[in-house]
């Protein structure tokens, strides 16, 4: 079966805005064997102070070896991150 896997963080779950540091939590990341998430400060993402040393984020970067087992989704406190399977084809 042909497809692309699709995982996404909701920011207005996990961010600085919400008082939740990914840096302290990293659940998802640890949970993840592959390891395909990165953890990292914002730096020339689109934010209002880019250098801001308060601003880290959790992105998944190499979805392709995500082999669905969501422990990624189930460790999440704040349920802020979703898998999504979608179909060569589909949207
Ligand atoms: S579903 Fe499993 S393999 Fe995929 S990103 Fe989450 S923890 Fe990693
Ligand atoms: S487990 Fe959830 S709250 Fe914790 S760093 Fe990952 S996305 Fe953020």
């Amino acid at each position: 079966m042909t497809g692309k896997t699709s995982i996404k963080i909701d920011y207005s779950r996990c961010g600085d805005e919400v008082g939740v540091d990914p840096r302290s939590c990293g659940k998802c990341l640890r949970a993840c064997d592959p390891a395909i998430f990165l953890l990292h400060e914002t730096l020339g993402a689109v934010e209002e102070n880019p250098f801001d040393p308060q601003k880290w984020r959790i992105t998944p970067l190499w979805p392709d070896l995500c082999f669905r087992c969501m422990k990624c989704v189930e460790s999440c406190p704040e349920r802020a991150v979703s898998v999504r399977w979608k179909p060569a084809g589909g949207n």
